[in-house]
């Protein structure tokens, strides 16, 4: 009886110190963000985390029940550590700049470059420890930062970072029970802004017209923030053409074309903090094909089609970035030229949740969605795709007809796609995140494999709807 009763107050009272619901949540933190800013130095093989400035930003806009990570996506985790009892009272899984430009020409020539990086955290009550850590090569994590950061000190800026204009696009609810994505605008000028709140409200569509966003829409918030640029368009510059655009989104990111992202990540944030976000979209005011997109960092995607009859490309990019983003997917397609060298390690199981490199019944990453009737690798025609994907991988952008013979193209591949016997079936298709071989695919087609507004497959649209509950419970 004793024992009994002695169990029952130890477990009022472990609910009063705050460990039930979000009550871990109010011990350690209050309701707002602080953003750590800092500088990733390094070259291949060698990275430094270089502390810069700290601020407090508005409320928080996460979870207050979710406060660690367990999805263990992405190729840093950092973690909040309470200086007094030394638990992890936070943690997030993210990607960044630094680790795809390690992959390059550039890095592997021993060259130093530094990159703006920020992790965002609901702000501490108490002094806490901020760790860092990188994955190895065997994906186990490995701390390369630790600081600590006392809360009350002086050195934390307070001021409102962005006084920009925020509209709700969609807003179902509080924040903290939402995900929130923030939609910004680059290379609009003060005269484009109504084209921009038009271009964001589209672009909200067409993410909610996909499954599972579709199903799950009430699950978000969408915001917008008008920000205006000095000059309309975005730096491109393989065209020699520069553009004095807010947010500093470029084409030709690391010696590719059609990859835009920016590296101004300090600009990026002071605006996107005029409302409250979990993910970021930049959307570009371009009509040249082009986008990017990093785990937890932002998704990027031109808006203007390049013909009428291509004009729907833009929508494809938009959901596609997002969906690297927003739920860590990695790129399904193999053939077209990507800047990286050996961006997935040979034989090693990639922590993205729609590729893998063993695609055994044992071991397959997604083997519970497999039939015992799928066979394993999953055959397809992947030699007739190879030689239509490689015309297209050689045309030159720049050349007559190219928007148009590229579309005939894209148009055959689909048919080759559409008529495989094992379409519609989850298994291990070979070709997948930049190779040709030994990384596999869940399925003959996704919104990560084929220029399409094919759905995401149903190994994406699980790793989507996980990430939707996470940040919205
Ligand atoms: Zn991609």
């Amino acid at each position: 009886m004793k024992r009994i009763i002695l169990t029952g107050i130890l477990l009022c009272s472990v609910t009063a110190l705050g460990f039930g619901n979000d009550g871990m949540f109010s011990r350690y933190f209050r309701d707002a963000t602080m953003r750590y800013d800092f500088y990733h130095v390094g070259t291949k093989g060698k990275e430094r985390i270089v502390p810069d400035k700290i601020y407090e930003e508005g409320e928080w806009p996460g979870s207050l029940t979710n406060l660690i990570d367990t999805l263990n996506l992405g190729e840093y985790l950092f973690k909040v550590v309470d200086s007094k009892t030394n638990q992890v009272i936070y943690s997030r899984g993210y990607s960044c700049m630094f680790n795809e430009w390690q992959t390059t020409d550039e890095a592997a020539s021993g060259l130093f470059r530094t990159f703006q990086e920020s992790v965002r955290f609901p702000y501490p009550l108490h002094k806490i420890q901020l760790t860092i850590s990188r994955r190895d090569k065997r994906m186990i994590f490995h701390e390369i930062f630790s600081a600590e950061i006392d809360p009350e000190s002086i050195v934390i800026h307070h001021e409102k970072l962005s006084s920009d204009h925020v509209i709700p696009v969609i807003k179902n609810g509080d924040s903290h029970q939402k995900v929130d994505i923030v939609i910004l605008g680059d290379g609009y000028t003060k005269d484009e802004m109504k084209k921009f709140d038009t271009d964001a409200k589209h672009f909200s569509d067409i993410l909610f017209s996909t499954n599972p966003f579709k199903e799950k829409k009430n699950d978000f918030n969408v915001w917008a923030v008008e920000v205006p640029s000095e000059e309309t368009g975005i730096d491109q510059p393989d065209y020699h053409r520069w553009v004095n655009n807010a947010l500093g989104t470029s084409y030709n990111t690391f010696g590719s074309a059609r990859y835009v992202l920016t590296d101004e990540n300090r600009v990026v944030r002071n605006y996107a903090s005029a409302a409250p976000y979990d993910f970021m979209i930049i959307l570009v005011n371009t009509n040249r094909y082009g986008g990017g997109g990093i785990y937890q960092l932002y998704a990027v995607s031109y808006t203007i089609g390049e013909t009428p009859a291509t004009a729907w490309q833009s929508d494809y990019v938009c959901v596609h970035e997002f969906g690297h983003a927003f739920a860590g997917l990695g790129d399904e397609y193999y053939s077209s030229s990507v800047a990286y060298n050996d961006f997935y390690p040979k034989g090693v199981e990639p922590w993205e949740p729609n590729l893998s490199s063993d695609p055994s019944r044992e071991h397959l990453k997604w083997r519970d969605m497999v039939l015992s009737t799928t066979p394993l690798p999953t055959p397809w025609e992947k030699a007739k795709y190879d030689s239509i994907e490689n015309e297209r991988a050689r045309l030159n952008p720049q050349s007559k007809n190219y928007a148009e013979r590229r579309k005939e193209l894209i148009d055959a591949e689909g048919k080759i796609l559409d008529s495989q016997q094992f379409k519609n079936v989850v298994g291990a298709f070979e070709g997948a995140g930049y190779s040709s071989t030994g990384l596999y695919r869940p399925s003959v087609d996704c919104r990560m494999f084929s220029l399409s507004l094919a759905d995401f497959d149903p190994v994406c649209a699980r790793a989507i709807e996980r990430m939707i509950d996470f940040y919205s419970k």
